[in-house]
This record gives structure tokens, C-alpha cells and sequence, in this order.
């Protein structure tokens, strides 16, 4: 579906994306493998066309978190293997096997499980082990006490009919972050996964093809941590620190326009709740960009949009729909101009840091009534619209 309108939209630079993959591809090196972390509908950015992109430029893997988002993509043509990062019910087993999706295994009893109904629809499912390190959320607990334990557990696991254990994996919980404190805390977590496949590669008699912990600050900061494959989300559409310091490019850019412009009098209020009143002879603006697009409110009053003249501050609250920019010092911006929220030009991380919170919410937060527009080569190749019509 196609917008009719030149509201807010989304420009999705494929040409960024691809540049970012291959530049992570050479930070990697040639004996690295490469998972597209794809989830969340590839954080905003369009899942279908970020992974037939990924397919296209010759990716390994592809992650998801669940089984709709992997379905999503086999309907829509992705043939490359799919990782499930997160659980799936059992009842899915068939369906898994049938589109030859892969699916972590977290614990004893899914593994079980799973393996029963492998068996029983005559079928292998192909799994990675999920090995908690100091995450303390999904996997196998191997940490002090736990570690025998753990290990019996996946040897098990990796022994079980139906199931066949290509891969092990970690997820790094401080990696991100670069004090002393949060870099031990990795280094420890990357020790103990590594004991961990040690004892069970030993108990097993054999090797794992695919072991992996690297997320983007790893993939970005720690290169030891690269193992067989890396899984960089963030990192691949160019937000965040490691993306600046990798030279990576923002693949999101959000858009507006300018809609209207009126000048007011000093002393008129703006906005619901006049928490900004104007102090002197004021050009405005309005935008047609609101918090229901993904413009957080808590950035009223603070938040600045770049315009071809430089950055003009957000005034009075931001609406559902709307929001109000002061273009008094920039006289040359005018109705049907185009904004950038964030993006190349006005940095998301800023955007981020202001609002309280991390880029991944941001773009994750772009709604389905901001339209996608894909850019190749620097044109436009496609658009999509996500309200159902
Ligand atoms: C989301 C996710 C990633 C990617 O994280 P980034 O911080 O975006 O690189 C990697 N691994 C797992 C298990 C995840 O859930």
C-alpha cells in the first residue's frame, strides 16, 4: 500500500544499509559469519526489505524473535536460514520443521519438548543452544554453582531425537557499555560461555558449527568475541556510538514538512496547556508529525528540528498529530519544506539522550502510519504504507 500524502515518512537508505553491512563485514573479517538481527520488524526499518536486502548482499543468518516475524518473512520470499531468539510453543514444532526455521533452546523441558514433537511429526528440528552467562534472562543457567549442572543439561539437550544442535550462544548484557566495571563483566561473560562449550563440545565429542555472542558493541569494541558469527542489530542501521565510531551511516531518516506558518503577537500561548508563551513577534510553525508517529512527548518544549537553515526549537506541547517549530530566525523556511526529525543531519543519538532513552526505542517506535520510503542508488524504489486498506 502507498501513502497519498507528503506528511511524516520514514526514508529507509538501502545504499546505507548496504554500506554498513560491508563495512561490519570487513571490521569482521573473512572467517566471521554474519546474523541480520531482524526483529521488531528490523527495528522499524521493514523487516521484508531489510532481509531481502541482507539476502541479496549474501548475509548468513537472519534473527527474529518470534515465530510470526519468521513466518513474515518465508511468506514474503526469504529463503535464508532464520534464527528464533526467543521461545515458541511446542504446538509449532511442525511448522518450524516444515519452513526450516531454526529455534533456540533455552532449557531442559523445551528441549524435551520440542525433541517429542520433532519425533513425532517425523521430522529435525534444527536448534542453538542458549547458554545464560550473567544476561539472567533466557538459557541454560551455567554461572558458579550451576555450571555442571548446565552442561549435563545441553549435552542432553544436543542428544535428544529430533533435534539437531548447529549452534550455541550467549547474549552479552553490558557490552554496550565502556567502563572498567561493565568490560570485565563482558570479559567474564565471554570466559564462562567459552568454559561452557568447552565441557559440552568435550562431553558431546564433537563441535558446534555455529557458536556466537557478539551483539553490536561486541561486534564493534571486542573482536575476540567474534567466535563463528556475529549478531549486530543496532550497529547495521548505523545508530548508536559503535556506529559512529565504525564510520557506519544512519539508514533511517524521519521526515516532515512544514504544513502551515503564522506569526503571533509576544504574549500568545501555544499549544495544549500554554506551557509556551511567545516573548516577542513570532513566525511558527506547524509540523504534521505528533507523538502518535513516534514523537515522543516528553521532548516538548526541548526537542529542535533540522530545517534547511539550521535547527528550529520545538515550542509548546508536542500533539497527537502535531507539533509547533519556531521559524523566526529562519526566514526562508516556508509551507511544503522538508524537516528532518532525525537522520543524517540531525543525530538520533541526541534525540535519544533528550528524550531519556536509547536510539533502539526511537526507531522502534516510528509507527505503521508513518510511511516507509526505500531509496536505492539514490532514488526511490519503493514505498509501503502499514494501515490495513
Ligand atoms: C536484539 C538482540 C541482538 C542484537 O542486539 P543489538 O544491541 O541491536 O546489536 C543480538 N542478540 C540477541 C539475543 C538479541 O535479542
Amino acid at each position: 500500500m502507498e501513502s497519498t500524502l507528503r506528511r511524516a515518512w520514514a526514508e529507509i537508505d538501502l545504499d546505507a544499509l548496504t554500506y554498513n553491512y560491508e563495512k561490519i563485514r570487513k571490521h569482521i573479517g573473512p572467517g566471521v559469519k554474519f546474523v541480520g538481527v531482524v526483529k521488531a520488524d528490523a527495528y522499524g526499518h521493514g523487516s521484508v526489505q531489510v532481509s531481502e536486502k541482507l539476502q541479496e548482499l549474501g548475509a548468513d543468518y537472519l534473527a527474529v524473535s518470534s515465530i510470526d516475524e519468521a513466518m513474515e518473512l518465508r511468506v514474503n520470499g526469504i529463503s535464508m536460514p532464520i534464527l528464533i531468539l526467543s521461545h515458541t510453543p511446542k504446538e509449532q514444532v511442525e511448522r518450524l520443521i516444515r519452513y526450516g526455521i531454526t529455534q533456540t533452546v533455552t532449557c531442559e523441558a523445551k528441549a524435551e519438548e520440542y525433541s517429542a514433537e520433532a519425533v513425532a511429526c517425523g521430522g529435525v528440528l534444527k536448534i542453538h543452544i542458549k547458554v545464560d552467562t550473567g544476561m539472567s534472562r533466557l538459557g541454560y543457567l551455567c554461572e558458579g554453582d550451576h555450571f555442571e549442572g548446565g552442561v549435563e543439561g545441553i549435552v542432553h539437550a544436543c542428544s535428544l531425537p529430533g533435534l539437531e544442535a548447529e549452534g550455541i550462544f550467549t547474549h552479552f548484557a553490558m557490552a554496550d557499555e565502556h567502563d572498567v566495571a561493565s568490560e570485565q563483566y563482558t570479559q567474564g561473560q565471554f570466559e564462562l560461555f567459552t568454559q561452557v562449550i568447552d565441557g559440552v563440545e568435550e562431553k558431546l565429542g564433537r563441535e558446534f558449527s555455529l557458536r556466537h555472542c557478539a551483539n553490536t558493541g561486541a561486534t564493534a569494541a571486542y573482536p575476540h568475541t567474534h567466535m563463528d558469527m556475529v549478531r549486530p542489530g543496532l550497529l547495521l542501521y548505523g545508530c548508536g556510538e559503535h556506529a559512529r565510531m565504525l564510520g557506519l551511516k544512519p539508514v533511517m531518516s524521519m521526515k516532515t514538512t512544514v504544513s502551515t506558518v503564522k506569526t503571533y503577537a509576544a504574549g500568545t500561548h501555544v499549544s495544549y496547556g500554554g506551557v509556551f508563551t511567545t516573548d516577542h513577534r513570532t513566525r511558527m510553525g506547524v509540523v504534521p508529525y505528533g507523538y502518535a508517529d513516534g514523537f515522543m512527548r516528553c521532548l516538548s518544549n526541548r526537542y529542535s528540528l533540522m530545517t534547511k537553515e539550521g535547527l528550529a526549537p520545538v515550542r509548546g506541547r508536542i500533539c497527537m498529530d502535531m507539533a509547533m517549530i519556531d521559524l523566526t530566525d529562519m526566514p526562508g523556511v516556508d509551507v511544503g519544506d522538508e524537516i528532518e526529525v532525525f537522520g543524517a543531519r540531525n543525530p538520533i543519538e541526541v534525540m535519544a539522550e533528550m528524550a531519556g532513552t536509547i536510539p533502539y526505542e526511537l526507531i522502534c517506535m516510528v509507527s505503521k502510519r508513518v510511511p516507509r520510503v526505500y531509496i536505492e542508488h539514490g532514488e526511490v524504489v519503493s514505498r509501503e504504507l502499514l494501515l490495513r486498506m
